[in-house]
């Protein structure tokens, strides 16, 4: 089967008016674009941000003034409260929280240890278990396989549906006496899944437990209020949506009601109430300073710093809803180009059920993941033949995904069906 060249033309048409349309398009030209003339369409955003022109700048002169010039100085000028400074920042811009509770450090993984362990050994005797889904990110998975293991707990796993995701009812129906935690990525890294955060949230205190939210995959992508929706603790990633770059620092959160009383388990220097002191015996800073264990990644937040300020100009409203268009998109040249030759939506369609991306499915989907490479197009691929697709409303114009989805169509007319 192939697409008529009207089909074709007219939904270049749609693409080029949403883009003449979209109040963000000046800032997609404050990325470093023209880096990558190879690159005809990156749908990877949710997976690793594409750098600011002003990071760029900004990371040149943190080196030349910052840390040339102030040597160790920097330390006392302001350095030691990035981790808070920036935790703020990360809780005014993107996490609906208010400041004191929010701190940048560690990896996701790294943090999500810290607090499941913070949140375990602060709960009642008899509260032994912690929910979780199956389809839950990975190395979330096996940091609480670690901890049941430690601390003689039990996961209660909830079977997911790994084209949807976790739900209030199936959440309801496995929290009890005995839960001491539940977790749940809030965007599934496969599906694309945007879980309830305030229903899940109430029905976890219903019963009596806590709740940590992994924002890895909707932070910068959509709408956040962890003060309004009650929660407990959340940790995510600032390399995603948040264009912090490779392997830039975590984000913990830790709500204010529960500072002094849950005490994470890494207790290092940076996290005391006193570093310079030097002193015997820990004693842990106040507030969520506590979640610090060891020297700040300075340098390291200096592009999510560029990134933030960028997201604070456009406003987080505002890039949901390009989020929401994209991703809408996505799902319309799916279904007029994609559906007849043999690929499947494996996304949520209700876009008030969907992340920022989308992921489509079909057998040899890991060999077409090769070839879109191949011709510019930057997806990622996931296990069981899934591409998805992660639109990054700040960088990514309409135009640049419907070509994107153009050479997949094309790649897939010349491949026989599997
Ligand atoms: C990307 C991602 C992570 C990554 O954790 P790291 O420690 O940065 O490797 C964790 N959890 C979720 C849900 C993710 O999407």
């Amino acid at each position: 089967m192939t697409t008529a060249p009207s089909t074709g033309t007219r939904w270049l048409a749609r693409a080029e008016a949403l883009d003449a349309d979209d109040p963000l398009a000046p800032l997609r030209t404050e990325f470093l674009l023209d880096a990558a003339p190879d690159v005809v369409s990156y749908l990877d955003g949710n997976s690793l941000g594409r750098p600011l022109r002003a990071t760029a700048e900004r990371m040149a002169d943190f080196v030349g003034s910052q840390w040339a010039g102030r040597l160790i100085r920097g330390w006392t000028d302001g350095w030691m409260r990035w981790p808070e400074v920036v935790g703020d920042e990360l809780g005014r811009v993107v996490l609906g929280a208010a400041p004191g509770q929010t701190v940048v450090a560690d990896s996701t993984t790294v943090l999500f240890y810290k607090l499941v362990r913070a949140a375990v050994d602060a709960a009642a005797d008899g509260r032994d278990e912690i929910v979780c889904d199956t389809d839950n990110f990975p190395t979330d998975r096996y940091v609480l396989e670690g901890i049941a293991a430690e601390r003689g707990l039990t996961v209660r796993w909830i079977d997911t549906d790994p084209a949807s995701g976790v739900t209030v009812e199936q959440v309801r129906a496995s929290v009890g006496p005995r839960t001491a935690l539940a977790t749940f990525s809030h965007v599934a890294y496969r599906s694309g899944h945007l879980a309830d955060a305030a229903g899940i949230t109430a029905v976890v205190h219903d019963a009596g437990g806590l709740v940590l939210w992994d924002l890895s995959h909707s932070v910068g992508s959509v709408d956040l209020e962890l003060d309004a929706w009650g929660v407990d603790l959340a940790v995510g990633c600032t390399y995603k949506y948040l264009c912090g770059g490779p392997g830039s620092p975590a984000f913990g959160y830790l709500a204010a009601r529960h500072q002094g009383r849950l005490r994470q388990p890494v207790q290092g220097w940076m996290g005391h109430a006193e570093p310079m002191v030097m002193g015997p015996g820990y004693a842990p800073a106040a507030g969520a300073r506590s979640l610090v264990s060891g020297t700040p990644p300075i340098l390291a937040m200096v592009p999510l710093r560029c990134g933030l300020e960028v997201i604070d100009r456009a406003g987080m409203a505002a890039v949901r809803a390009k989020s929401v268009q994209l991703t809408e998109l996505t799902l319309e040249l799916a279904d007029a180009w994609l559906a007849p030759l043999g690929v499947d939506v494996v996304s949520p369609r209700d876009a008030r059920r969907r992340g920022g991306h989308v992921t489509l499915r079909r057998d040899d989907f890991r060999e077409v993941t090769d070839l879109l490479w191949q011709r510019g197009v930057v997806p990622d691929y996931r296990q069981p033949g899934g591409i998805r697709i992660g639109p990054a409303p700040l960088s990514t114009s309409f135009r640049e995904l419907h070509d994107g989805l153009a050479v997949l169509r094309d790649v897939l007319l010349d491949r026989p069906r599997p």
